[in-house]
């Protein structure tokens, strides 16, 4: 979701006239999209923002920026951590970002010194002027984190790509209305809420114009898209609907989407999965816990028969689906007894991935103050247990699948060896084979799957 908000703010960047350079040492504002999801993806924010200070020795009209959670939870303090920064905006202000970095920039450049914050809506001004190598430069402190009405129809556009794109992200929705006592993300992103089924529909059809092939929906709760503002229809959630309607795009392939939670998982969805063949055989499903007692104090409101339930329904819908999942390890209180239940869930459903996570504790959540913590030791010792015996269910799926021919897209150069192609399986496993570039990204075609090395598969392009 952070990758997607980053892309839709470097597109207005884009369309305004300005580069994007991959090299920090060139650019004229740097701005750092933060994830709070884990104390260490702010602690490396604030250590990457703290060391880039230095390109203002040299250059010194670059405009520094935190947009995203930590922005959002931290807000002005942010300007005591890092003296260099400029900006601070929220998760429901993405699409001012582009106004205030031109803002800034435009005065430091022209070296004009009147003031910097003109065109703040709402927000923090404080403007001073420091000596950066004998020279004054405006410190410009702006912060927006206010709530904004429809913000989350805002985030609609993409960068233009210079090599053909087969995949995109699509936001459908922003915002969380449930407080599971470790996560931070309805403090940071505000309630739920949808995008129109009609704009969606209309930003699917322009990326299946640039040539993508297969979008993914993102929402924190994605199957609740549109609970609060749109109607059932013919018994139909609004997700449902909005699914229906993306399914029709022409030239679309593939549908996914990420991430669902037990809560409003129906029938609906499930029989879904029966009639929209663009669907992909594979649900991301996480599952954080499989002890009742730990989804209690989680604030989950489902007990895990509800979770087994729906991916047996889901199984029984699709026979070839692939279920990945979230897990947390040594969240408070959690006795062997707990933890083994997790075991017995993981094996009972045969993940085909599971993403593990050591529990951690994020400041202002309630669960960092309960009784029980577990010791490093203990978690890592649990973290371990689980990651052998996923490897060991993964390899031995994958394994099973050399010497079948399995329907791929294909996306491009291989992010580990630029000279060989991906493409995922419709369960979301990645295959890596030889095969040019220009021609096969974007196509659907059948590989023969002729090795795998526990999570990655290889093999050969069947030509026809
Ligand atoms: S469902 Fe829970 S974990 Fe997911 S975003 Fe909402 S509050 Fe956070």
């Amino acid at each position: 979701m952070n990758e997607r908000d980053s892309e839709q703010v470097a597109q207005t960047f884009a369309e305004r006239g300005y580069t994007l350079t991959g090299h920090e040492s060139d650019a004229d504002a740097i701005l750092v999209n933060t994830c709070s999801v884990r104390d260490q993806a702010e602690q490396k924010a604030l250590g990457k923002m703290g060391m880039m200070g230095k390109y203002r020795d040299v250059r010194s009209h670059v405009v520094y920026g935190f947009m995203g959670c930590m922005a959002q939870s931290r807000g002005a303090e942010l300007f005591d951590r890092i003296p260099h920064l400029d900006l601070v905006v929220g998760t429901q202000k993405y699409h001012r970002v582009f106004d205030y970095v031109d803002g800034i920039l435009g005065r430091r450049l022209e070296e004009r010194m009147d003031e910097v914050g003109a065109e703040m809506v709402t927000g923090r001004v404080e403007d001073e002027v420091k000596k950066v190598n004998g020279k004054e430069v405006i410190s410009a402190k702006m912060v927006d984190t206010e709530e904004e009405k429809g913000s989350q129809n805002t985030i609609r556009d993409h960068v233009s790509k210079e090599t053909k794109q087969a995949t995109a992200f699509v936001s459908i929705m922003q915002g969380c209305n449930m407080r599971c006592s470790f996560c931070i993300v309805p403090d940071t992103r505000g309630k739920e809420r949808g995008r129109p089924i009609g704009d969606i529909v209309d930003e699917v059809k322009r990326l299946v114009d640039k040539g993508v092939r297969e979008v993914t929906l993102l929402g924190q709760i994605v199957n609740l898209y549109g609970r609060t503002e749109f109607e059932k229809v013919d018994g139909k959630s609004p997700f449902v609907q909005l699914l229906e309607a993306v399914h029709e795009v022409e030239d679309l392939k593939r549908i996914r989407f990420t991430s669902p939670h037990p809560i409003g998982y129906r029938d609906d969805l499930v029989e879904a999965f029966k009639y929209l063949p663009k669907l992909c055989s594979h649900i991301h499903f996480p599952m954080q816990s499989g002890s009742d007692r730990i989804l209690k104090l989680m604030r989950r409101p489902y007990k895990n028969e509800k979770f087994l339930t729906i991916c047996e329904k889901m199984k029984a819908a699709r026979p070839d689906l692939a279920i990945t999942t979230d897990i947390i390890v040594g969240f408070p209180g959690e006795t062997e007894e707990d933890f083994q239940a997790t075991i017995d869930c993981m094996k009972q459903v045969e993940f085909d991935n599971s993403f593990i996570f050591r529990y951690s504790k994020r400041k202002d959540t309630p669960a960092a103050e309960m009784d029980g913590q577990l010791s490093e030791k203990v978690k890592e010792e649990r973290n371990q247990a689980l990651l052998r015996i996923q490897e060991e269910m993964t390899t031995a799926k994958n394994a099973k699948l050399i010497g079948t021919r399995q329907e791929i897209l294909c996306e491009g150069p291989s992010k580990t060896n630029k000279e060989r192609l991906s493409g995922r399986t419709s369960q979301n496993k990645i295959v890596i084979f030889d095969g040019d570039a220009e021609r096969m990204t974007g196509e659907v075609m059948d590989v023969m799957v002729e090795d795998s090395t526990g999570y990655t598969l290889y093999g050969t392009p069947v030509i026809h």
